[in-house]
């Protein structure tokens, strides 16, 4: 059985529907990223879960049982919020037990959970101090902290990372990884931020405009994506996306575009068979894309160079192929002048097709 099941579940506000019947399974122990752009729906579906919202259509199941008439604290599930919401006056301790004192726990009992709970999160030292006397990702760890306490089957998180700096994001993206590892529980995670979601899930969500697009591993769901949208959501820098038609001529068959002829092998052609039209979207990851100067022209994109981004060990290079932007990844001691042209080889194996009226992933 699955932990959570969300059956058709539909949300309107007004006559405004927001969210399109959603179905869904979350098993047991499974960390579950829910992540697509703003206003996508990720929070109202989460919140729905926990009971902060009124469900307008569909059934939520935990264990089996329908819960979409239960109140928030009838569903065993604990919540960190996007803002914290830490209780100003009182300390680190006094936050993170406040749930476990409101159910007139023992002070022994209390004790033994906050102090292993901090130390897992290293805020032993910290116990005493109020929120104003914390840094952003202290703040954040005793909000986690706060819901770990509480023993729940579930636990919710909503954009938890959200406020803080780039590299802090980057720190507690790790930490919560490492807490993932010893926390076996159920999570539900929201984020706009795809590297958060292909890092730390089990299993992704794709949401986008109040549906789901696609559901599986991060690595299913990089090598097919099942729609452009998909495909063009996950992957840093992402995935470049190209006019083409499908031609034959003499025994071969091409996929021409503005500044590229590819030749296709006969697996590609055979995934080709699969389009309804002859024009379609071709989508080549910059990871894919073989800077080879030596490459033939019959398996191999042209590119002019009109922005490099040193980034490191790596430069992303913006390039224009026949007037269609292009991303591509280059070793930084490769030299290059802006305007130059640089040929990058394909590799057939690890192109996207798309169909240009539906967006559908083809073959
Ligand atoms: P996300 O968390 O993915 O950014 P939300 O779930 O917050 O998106 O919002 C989904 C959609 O529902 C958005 O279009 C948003 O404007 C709308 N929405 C959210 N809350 C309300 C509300 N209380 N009243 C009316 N519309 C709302
Ligand atoms: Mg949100």
């Amino acid at each position: 059985m699955p932990k959570i099941k969300l059956e058709n579940l539909t949300k309107r506000y007004g006559k405004v529907e927001v969210l399109h019947s959603i179905n869904l399974e979350m098993e047991d122990a499974e960390f579950t990223v829910l992540v697509g752009p703003s206003g996508c729906g990720k929070s109202t579906t989460l919140r729905m879960i926990a009971g902060l919202e009124s469900v307008s259509e569909g059934e939520i199941y935990i264990d089996g049982r329908a819960v979409s008439r239960l109140e928030p604290k009838e569903r065993d599930l604990a919540m960190v919020f996007q803002d914290y919401a830490l209780y100003p006056h009182m300390n680190v301790a006094k936050n993170m037990s406040f749930a476990l004192r409101l159910q007139k726990r023992p002070k022994k009992e209390i004790d033994q959970k906050i102090g292993d709970v901090a130390e897992m999160l290293g805020l032993t030292d910290y116990l005493h101090r109020k929120p104003a006397e914390l840094s952003g990702g202290q703040r954040q760890r005793v909000a986690m902290g706060r819901a770990l306490t509480r023993d729940s089957s579930t636990f919710l998180f909503d954009e938890p990372l959200s406020n803080l700096d780039a590299k802090l994001r980057t720190q507690m993206r790790a930490e919560l990884a490492t807490l993932r590892q010893r926390v076996h529980k159920n999570m539900i995670y929201v984020t706009h931020d795809q590297i958060e979601a292909m890092t730390l899930a089990d299993r992704i969500v794709v949401m986008h405009a109040g549906k789901i697009q696609q559901q599986g591993t991060p690595e299913a769901l990089f090598k097919k994506p099942i729609n452009k949208f998909v495909a063009g959501f996950l992957g840093t820098p992402p995935m470049n996306f190209l006019q083409a038609s499908i031609e034959q001529e003499g025994d071969g068959t091409y996929l021409t575009g503005q500044n590229f002829k590819i030749r296709c092998d006969e697996p590609t052609m055979q995934r080709l068979n699969k389009a309804k039209s002859s024009t379609l979207d071709l989508g080549i990851r910059p990871s894919d894309l073989l800077y080879d100067p030596a490459a033939p022209v019959e398996s191999a994109i042209e590119v002019d160079v009109v922005v490099s981004e040193y980034v490191g060990a790596q430069s992303v290079l913006i390039g224009d192929c026949g007037g269609e932007k292009v991303m591509v990844e280059l070793k930084s001691d490769t030299p290059v002048k802006l305007g130059e042209k640089l040929k990058f080889k394909v590799d057939l194996a690890e192109l996207h097709f798309f169909d240009m009226s539906d967006g559908q992933s083809i073959g």
